[in-house]
């Protein structure tokens, strides 16, 4: 078997204990992928991870312009010279480290804030601005979404982001409606699907009609790691090794084998990555 993690946060202080034994056992647990998402913060550690271990990619996200009192009416023009410098320094990266593989995780959030006309003008503002920047840099994305799936879907019609040629990007830990899954997928997206499949949970309440619905080759799995911990390890750390639980369970609900789950989630996220 073979799982590609195509999300997981290996730099979280959680891993502080034992990163390294758990990457040297990620074979015998038939990881055979693993994208590591990193902010400005933690870029330079997860450049690190991807160099130590040849398994481990990067999606990069360059969070150090946002500036949580920046005036997005009256400083659009400082914000946009900032992108571009970060760009043009993220693009140098990317020529000199082909495992940055995507950009993200970035979109939207109301778990915590209201969605009040405000906020949703706020986010949506850093929200177009770090899709141009994926745009220029030419990398697919990976889109968060919290509480906010239809901002985040109108706001990606609308932007019409490039296809790489095996999708614009993953909706990352998707849990909208099964038919907004597959416009995502009309428009070129795949559906990423986290341990949450296990836990029916009203938080994934969707999350098993919309692995019924979604073909197989729009799908990508991933642990979110160390969050969203499959059944029945629910209250512990996750890490991908527990990836064949989300798998089995997938299979379970598609009437299939877990090496066919594994086999095609795995050759999707590699194309989607470009990953040969
Ligand atoms: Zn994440």
């Amino acid at each position: 078997m073979k799982y590609f993690d195509a999300h997981a946060h290996y730099l979280d202080r959680k891993f502080n204990r034992d990163r390294h034994e758990l990457m040297l056992d990620m074979h015998k647990n038939g990881v055979e992928y693993i994208i590591n998402s990193t902010n400005s913060k933690d870029l330079e550690r997860g450049l690190q991870l991807a160099k130590r271990y040849d398994f481990v990619y990067l999606s990069i996200l360059d969070d150090g312009y946002y500036k949580e009192n920046a005036d997005i009416d009256k400083e659009e023009a400082r914000i946009d010279e900032l992108l571009e410098k970060s760009v043009a320094r993220f693009k140098k990266l990317c020529a000199q480290n082909k495992k940055i593989v995507a950009m993200g995780e970035f979109g939207m959030d109301f778990r915590r804030t209201r969605p009040t006309p405000e906020e949703v003008r706020k986010q949506s503002f850093w929200f177009k601005k770090d899709l141009e920047a994926s745009r220029q840099l030419g990398l697919p994305v990976v889109i968060h979404s919290g509480d906010a799936c239809n901002y985040v879907f109108n706001l990606l019609q609308e932007a019409d982001m490039p296809d790489y040629g095996h999708g614009k990007g993953m909706i990352h830990c998707y849990l909208g409606s099964p038919e907004m899954a597959m416009d995502y997928i009309k428009m070129g997206y795949i559906i990423s699907v986290t341990g949450l499949v296990t836990h029916r949970s009203p938080r994934g309440k969707n999350l098993v009609e919309v692995v019924k619905r979604v073909p197989l080759e729009s799908m990508v799995i991933e642990t979110d790691c160390p969050y969203l911990t499959p059944v029945p390890f629910r209250d512990k750390r996750n890490d991908s090794g527990l990836l064949r639980l989300t798998v089995e369970e997938i299979a379970k609900l598609k009437k299939t084998s877990a090496k066919e789950v594994a086999r095609i989630t795995t050759a999707n996220a590699k194309a989607l990555f470009r990953i040969i």
